[in-house]
């Protein structure tokens, strides 16, 4: 078991991908293919609805063009994999009905993963990191997650709205097309003044909701754009480090990874890594095509979990609305 390609289906928010991957001469994984379509609104923020019919409408040619691009026949897949949560219902169902029916067709098994772990996990099969301390910061998502216990634990989360979400709100006031953050990145850049906001950490967690609101209002006085997008991103970005750094030091870890999408800003690479380098750690952040959204992370997990004969029956495929970080049980490490 565990020889052939595995098929990763990731579509849980605005991103419909497909990635193949392969287990590697001598371990590891080598990513043959990963390959992307994107919903985006034209104008408001995600509607789950419209998001799955452009996934079920993308995700058949996402397959085909996958298998194309990898060289490999659909008989050929080992496995395949999808996202079962946790994600927005009607995105999260397209995903999985997709999966089922190319499982069905070629009779195989389906794996079920966890779109949280997913990030951690390709993480570590591509860099090369043992033991890191996870800082997830997505669109939907903003978690701080380490090993302990055959779990992967959450020691810090936002108590609101996720990172992502938050710079794509702001962005949206500010006119800018979605999704914002890199827009604000190449803003930042420019950015000369900084506008003190709020500073939100609460024990290990944090909160954006107050920066939104406080990075609103400086917006609609005329403050210039710049300087509130290079604001926001130092007051955010900093939070998020300050929880890392301290999620390192309680749990005794010298690696820290990134993931999730917002893990594609340099300025927050910069940081995580001077905060790294300042404790001795070594800071790992992969290409950005593997930190946003995507089908290989899916395919990734989905190998480990095929290589300890963690396949999900049919019946039990069901998309998991709350599909928490800390309750899969890791059988695989
Ligand atoms: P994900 O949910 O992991 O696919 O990540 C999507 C989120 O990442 C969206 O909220 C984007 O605005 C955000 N994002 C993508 N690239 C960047 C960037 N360079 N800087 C900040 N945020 C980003
Ligand atoms: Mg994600």
């Amino acid at each position: 078991m565990g020889q052939g390609p595995v098929l990763g289906i990731e579509a849980t928010a605005h991103t419909a991908s497909v990635g193949i991957v392969q287990p590697a001469e001598g371990g590891g994984v080598e990513i043959l293919t990963n390959v992307f379509a994107s919903y985006s609104p034209t104008e408001g923020g995600i509607h789950p609805r419209e998001a799955a019919n452009h996934h079920a409408e993308s995700l058949p040619r996402l397959i085909r063009e996958a298998l194309a691009e990898a060289g490999v026949a659909p008989g050929d897949l080992e496995a395949v994999a999808f996202s079962q949560g946790p994600g927005l219902g009607p995105c999260r169902r397209t995903g999985a009905s997709a999966a089922r029916a190319l499982a069905l067709t070629i009779g195989r098994p389906l794996v079920g993963v966890n779109h949280c772990v997913a990030h951690l996990e390709v993480g570590r099969a591509v860099l090369g990191c043992q033991d890191p301390v996870l800082l997830y910061a997505s669109g939907g998502n903003t978690q701080v997650i380490a090993y302990a216990a055959g779990r992967y634990r959450v020691f810090g989360e936002t108590l609101d709205i996720g990172i992502g979400n938050m710079l794509d709100k702001l962005g949206r006031e500010m006119g800018l097309p979605f999704p914002a953050g890199p827009t604000l990145e190449r803003m930042a850049l420019s950015g000369e003044r900084f506008l003190p906001l709020p500073y939100s950490v609460k024990g290990m967690d944090v909160a954006y909701s107050g920066i939104l609101t406080a990075a609103l209002n400086l917006h609609s006085k005329g403050e210039p754009m710049d300087d509130l997008a290079m604001s926001v991103q130092e007051t955010a970005f900093a939070m998020l480090v300050e929880v890392t750094e301290r999620a390192m030091a309680h749990v005794g870890r010298d690696e820290v990874l990134l993931g999730g999408g917002v893990a594609a800003n340099s300025r927050l690479r910069e940081m995580a890594t001077i905060m790294a380098d300042e404790r001795g750690a070594r800071c790992f952040a992969p290409p950005p095509q593997l930190c946003v959204d995507n089908g290989a992370m899916i395919a990734v997990l989905g190998e480990m979990m095929l290589e300890v004969g963690a396949t999900t029956p049919i019946e039990e495929s069901g998309v998991m609305q709350r599909f928490r970080t800390d309750e899969v049980e890791v059988t695989w490490r």
